[in-house]
């Protein structure tokens, strides 16, 4: 049996131990939450959210990208959303490369050079500003003043704030 085999089993077992509910489309903490695809943060654990309250995007390295704004931008101006969240964590996979390394190992594999912007970073904290400072500045969202940036310790599951305003 596939992995994707034993999940559907376990869906199997989750569903038919809860009663059937319905829960409004907009997040009712009216809060976004931007992190790594890390299989290490459990967010909702770890922020103590349940469903219903957030929405949670996530990618490599958990960086501001362009898809992420649009994502925000629904998730502002159509589902109700105010903050936003950012975390990223010790020990990222995104630090172990470089976008220089991995677009030309992309293109030696496949021929074809990467479209999209590797987004490697080996600054934790400078890249948690980054991120803030492209939140604070995009047209497209209708609230990107409540947005503040963490780095989680995946060892001790600890947050730490950085300040954007902290500039080096
Ligand atoms: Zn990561």
């Amino acid at each position: 049996m596939g992995v994707i085999d034993e999940l559907l089993a376990n869906n199997r077992a989750f569903a038919a131990s809860l009663p059937a509910w319905h829960l409004d489309v907009r997040p009712s903490r009216r809060l976004a939450v931007v992190t790594c695809m890390d299989s290490r943060l459990d967010v909702f654990s770890a922020l103590g959210l349940r469903g219903g309250e957030a929405h949670v995007l996530r990618n490599a390295g958990g960086v501001i990208t362009d898809d992420v704004i649009r994502s925000l931008a629904v998730s502002q101006r159509r589902l109700g959303t105010r903050e936003v969240m950012l975390i990223h964590h010790t020990d990222c996979g995104m630090q172990s490369l470089t976008d220089d390394g991995f677009r030309a190992e992309l293109q030696q594999a496949t021929g074809v050079a990467p479209a999209f912007a590797i987004e490697s970073f080996t600054d934790l904290d400078a890249d948690v500003r980054q991120s803030i400072l492209r939140v604070r500045r995009s047209a497209f969202l209708s609230h990107s003043d409540a947005v503040r940036g963490f780095v989680y310790d995946t060892d001790t599951h600890e947050l730490l704030e950085i300040f954007a305003d902290e500039q080096r």
